[in-house]
C-alpha cells in the first residue's frame, strides 16, 4: 500500500477544519511498527477532537483516533512481526502523533499490547479506550477493597462507552450495579447488561447543600464528573471509593473535606492513556477473559471513516449508546 485514506484534522483562523484525505505512506510520523489498521473506535476525546469542541489535538496537521487494531506490515523491531495482531489504546495517539481513523499507522513498539487472545481486532476495539478506562476503574476499586457482595455500586452515564463497560463488567464479576442515566429508553439495554437498579440521572444532580448524605454506594464509576461527582463522594459508605474517570456532565467540582476527614472516603483518579505497560496488560488479560462477548457485540455499533465527523457531533449530545467500531480497511 503506497497510499491510503485517513481522516485528517487541520486548524484555520482557531477553528478546527475536517477532511478525507489520500496520504503517502513515507508521510506518516516515525515509529517502530507499521500498522495495516483493520477497525478504530470512537471515544468522547475523539469527538472532542473532531469537532474541535476539546483542546486535544496537540499539533496539526493530525490524524484523529485515540485506538487502533491491526495487523503489523513492517517491525524493526524484534519484539513485533509483520502479521502479527496487535492493539494501541491512548499513549498520544490521536493527540500529539497520527492515531487510528486512518488506513495505516506508524506506531512506538512501547504501546502496543498484543492482541490479547479469545478477542479479534474488532472486539478489541469494542472494547477500546473506553472499555479499557471501565476495567481500570474496576482494578483501582478492587484494589481499596471493593468485594462482590458488598452492597450497591454506581455508574453514571451508564449508557455511554465507559459505563456500558463498567456495568457489564462489575455485573458479571458479581456486584449489585444501580445504573444512572439521563435517558429512559436506555432502561432495558442497562438491564440486559446485568445492571439490577437504574437511578435517574437527576438523583446525582438535585441541589443539595449537606456536606454529607446517607451512606449510599460501596462504590462508584463515575464517567460524568460535576455535581454528579459531589454527590456521589457525599454518599459513599465508611472507607469506599469512587473511580473518577470522565466530565461528560462538567469538569468543575465542589465538594467539602467532610467526606475525606469524617468517613474516609476516597477519590480515585483514572487516566486511561498514561496507564503503565504491565498494568495495560494485565487489564487487558482481564478484559478478553472477564467481559462476556455477547453482551459486548450487543453494546456495539459499526460505522465507516466518512461517518465520524457526524457520529462525533451525536456522541457530544450523549446520543450514542454504547460502543461505535470504526471498520478501516476495505
Ligand atoms: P460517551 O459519550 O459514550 O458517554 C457519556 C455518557 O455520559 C452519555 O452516554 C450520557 O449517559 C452521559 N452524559 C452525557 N452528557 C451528560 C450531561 N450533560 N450530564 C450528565 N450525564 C451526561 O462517552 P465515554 O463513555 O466514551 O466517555 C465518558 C467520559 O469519560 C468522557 O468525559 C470521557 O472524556 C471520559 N473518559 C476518560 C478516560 C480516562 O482515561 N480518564 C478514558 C475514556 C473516557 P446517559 O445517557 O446514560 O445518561
Amino acid at each position: 500500500m503506497k497510499t491510503f485514506q485517513a481522516l485528517v484534522l487541520d486548524e484555520k483562523a482557531g477553528k478546527t477544519t475536517t477532511c478525507f484525505r489520500e496520504l503517502a505512506v513515507d508521510s506518516l510520523p516515525e515509529g517502530e511498527v507499521l500498522v495495516l489498521v483493520a477497525w478504530s473506535s470512537l471515544n468522547y476525546k475523539d469527538a472532542l477532537a473532531v469537532t474541535g469542541r476539546g483542546k486535544i489535538v496537540r499539533r496539526f496537521p493530525m490524524v484523529p483516533g485515540i485506538d487502533l487494531a491491526g495487523t503489523v506490515e513492517e517491525s524493526s523491531s524484534p519484539e513485533f512481526k509483520r502479521g502479527d495482531k496487535i492493539i494501541v489504546t491512548g499513549c498520544g495517539l490521536g493527540e500529539d502523533r497520527w492515531g487510528g481513523f486512518s488506513q495505516l499507522a506508524r506506531v512506538k513498539v512501547e504501546s502496543i499490547v498484543p492482541l490479547p487472545e479469545r478477542l479479534s481486532l474488532k472486539q478489541a476495539m469494542a472494547v477500546g479506550t473506553a472499555g479499557f478506562t471501565a476495567m481500570l476503574c474496576v482494578m483501582a476499586l478492587e484494589d481499596h477493597g471493593l468485594k462482590p457482595g458488598d452492597g450497591e455500586v454506581a455508574v453514571t452515564g451508564a449508557a455511554g462507552g465507559v459505563g456500558s463497560v463498567a456495568v457489564a463488567l462489575l455485573s458479571k464479576l458479581g456486584h449489585e450495579v444501580a445504573a444512572s442515566t439521563g435517558r429512559t429508553e436506555a432502561h432495558d439495554y442497562l438491564k440486559s447488561l446485568g445492571a439490577r437498579r437504574i437511578v435517574d440521572r437527576k438523583f446525582f444532580t438535585a441541589p443539595d447543600d449537606k456536606p454529607l448524605g446517607s451512606q449510599r454506594w460501596v462504590g462508584a464509576v463515575d464517567t460524568v464528573g460535576g455535581r454528579t461527582l459531589a454527590s456521589l463522594i457525599r454518599s459513599l459508605g465508611y472507607g469506599r471509593s469512587v473511580a473518577a474517570c470522565g466530565l461528560a456532565g462538567g469538569a468543575e467540582l465542589n465538594t467539602t473535606v467532610y467526606p475525606f476527614i469524617l468517613r474516609g472516603v476516597n477519590l480515585l483518579g483514572v487516566n486511561s492513556s498514561l496507564t503503565p505497560y504491565d498494568r495495560r496488560l494485565r487489564a487487558w488479560k482481564r478484559l478478553a477473559k472477564e467481559l462476556p462477548l455477547d453482551l459486548l457485540d450487543s453494546m456495539t455499533q459499526t460505522a465507516r471513516l466518512k461517518d465520524v465527523p457526524k457520529l462525533s457531533g451525536q456522541m457530544l449530545e450523549g446520543k450514542i449508546r454504547g460502543r461505535t467500531v470504526i471498520k478501516l480497511d476495505a
